[in-house]
């Protein structure tokens, strides 16, 4: 049995690589639907994909390209990785997905549900809790992109799909396998397409995993994928594959830290780390200006690049980042600023930077696709939520390490470098 996912961003597709290899599998994550990468000794791959706010056309095109790539290469069952709070509109994209890697497989239906209970989200009677409060009256009832006003899944999801929508209730999940799958069987009949299932506590998600590795495809988040990968692991039928999280990137060589993430917890970190080794804070306002123009930031950096580590960061506190996206617009202070952190990547690995830690998520994305990487074995765990990474398919392989605005204690840096 290989596991896949096909995840709708890059850093919930980290993230839910990491909850696999903690599990013990052999993952890999790519960018994409790589071409030429052999991925033959991954028990679990994750495809990362950035379709959570396209079309749903676009994001449908995405995900079953991605889903016929892994079926040519022997992954049993897929899982369409999404937001735990369950990100989507009216329009998509999770309804659509679902119902195009339902018809490609073949599938009946599919279960659904993006509880993950180690980070507060819970489901029950298909409402979506956020902690202690539904979803509709979390922080994510006002999220820019995806503003969550309803918290029962059912009806959400109903909405974004042309077939009947169910649930499976925590009752019979409760009740025991046999019990689970009676019901789905039972729902498929009635016309099911997506079930959502309740799940509050990790065993519910277990319970789960181990309904839905019977089928081809079930869409969720890292505790559905905590709950597949407990199931691959206790069916003990693994393909042989090479050692989890061997590192088997350089240990030595140059480093460098780039920073796009202005979180409170990634300020903090920066502040941390200038107290041991030379930061550079870029001029957000004249980045922008110039459309991300880091040539002064690179000389900088290789001046000082064989003593030890150095950090770039453009990140400015709530005030100075509304100061920057008044003058220039949201969209295209953070489109230059990314370029030009994306470009001083390119410049520093070109220089011969082999272990390179970047913080932000979306920044993430830009310097991962600006290095043009095909994908990354999944080392240990540096912090929750974030592994230490080793490029696949280059000459020079980098050690590197994705963080998301909120991840990581205050000395993560530090940790990453200790890692990598
Ligand atoms: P996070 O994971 O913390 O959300 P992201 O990289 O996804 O981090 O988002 C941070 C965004 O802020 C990026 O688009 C980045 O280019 C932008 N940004 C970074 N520094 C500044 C700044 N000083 N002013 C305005 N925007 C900034």
């Amino acid at each position: 049995m290989r596991l896949a996912a096909i995840a709708d961003d890059y850093t919930g597709a980290s993230d839910l690589a990491n909850t696999w290899a903690k599990a013990g599998l052999a993952t890999v994550q790519t960018i994409g639907v790589p071409d030429g990468l052999d991925v033959s000794g991954a028990e679990a791959l994750v495809v990362s994909l950035k379709i959570r706010s396209v079309p749903a056309a676009e994001a449908v095109e995405a995900a079953t390209q991605a889903w016929d790539w892994l079926q040519a290469r022997g992954f049993g069952h897929v899982m369409y990785k999404i937001c735990s709070t369950f990100d989507s509109t009216d329009a998509g994209n999770i309804g659509p997905v679902t119902a195009a890697l339902c018809a490609r497989a073949g599938a009946a239906l599919a279960p659904v549900t993006p509880a993950f209970p180690e980070t507060g989200r819970t489901v029950y009677k298909g409402h979506l809790f956020v902690e202690d409060v539904l979803l509709s009256e979390s922080s994510l009832r006002t999220h820019p992109l995806n503003p969550m006003h309803d918290a029962n899944l059912v009806r959400v999801l109903a909405r974004q799909m042309a077939d009947p929508v169910a649930l499976l209730d925590l009752a019979t999940i409760r009740t025991g396998d046999a019990a689970i799958a009676r019901r789905l069987a039972a729902l498929a009949g009635q016309g099911a397409r997506a079930v959502i299932a309740d799940a509050v506590a990790e065993p519910d998600l277990e319970a789960l995993g181990r309904a839905a590795l019977a089928m081809p495809v079930s869409i969720g988040a890292s505790g559905l994928g905590l709950g597949l990968a407990r199931g691959v692991v206790a069916g003990g039928a693994l393909e042989a594959a090479a050692p989890v999280g061997s590192p088997t990137g350089p240990t030595t060589g140059p480093s460098a830290i780039l920073v796009g993430s202005c979180s409170a917890r990634s300020l903090e970190q920066v502040a941390v780390a200038a107290r041991g080794m030379p930061v550079l804070r870029l001029d957000a306002d004249a980045l922008v200006t110039s459309g991300g123009d880091t040539r002064e930031a690179l000389a900088w950096a290789l001046a000082r690049l064989d003593a030890g580590p150095v950090l770039v960061a453009a990140s400015g506190d709530p005030a100075a980042v509304a100061a920057v996206q008044a003058r220039h617009g949201r969209a295209a202070a953070s489109a230059a600023i990314e370029a030009g952190l994306a470009a001083l990547a390119e410049g520093l690995v070109a220089a011969g930077v082999t272990r390179l830690v970047v913080a932000g998520g979306e920044t993430s994305g830009a310097v991962v696709d600006r290095l043009g990487i095909a994908g990354f074995r999944v080392g240990p765990e540096i912090a929750p939520g974030v592994p230490a990474l080793t490029t696949l398919g280059r000459a020079r392989p980098l050690a590197m390490a994705l963080k998301s605005g909120n991840f990581g204690g205050a000395d993560f840096f530090e940790r990453a470098l200790g890692q990598l």
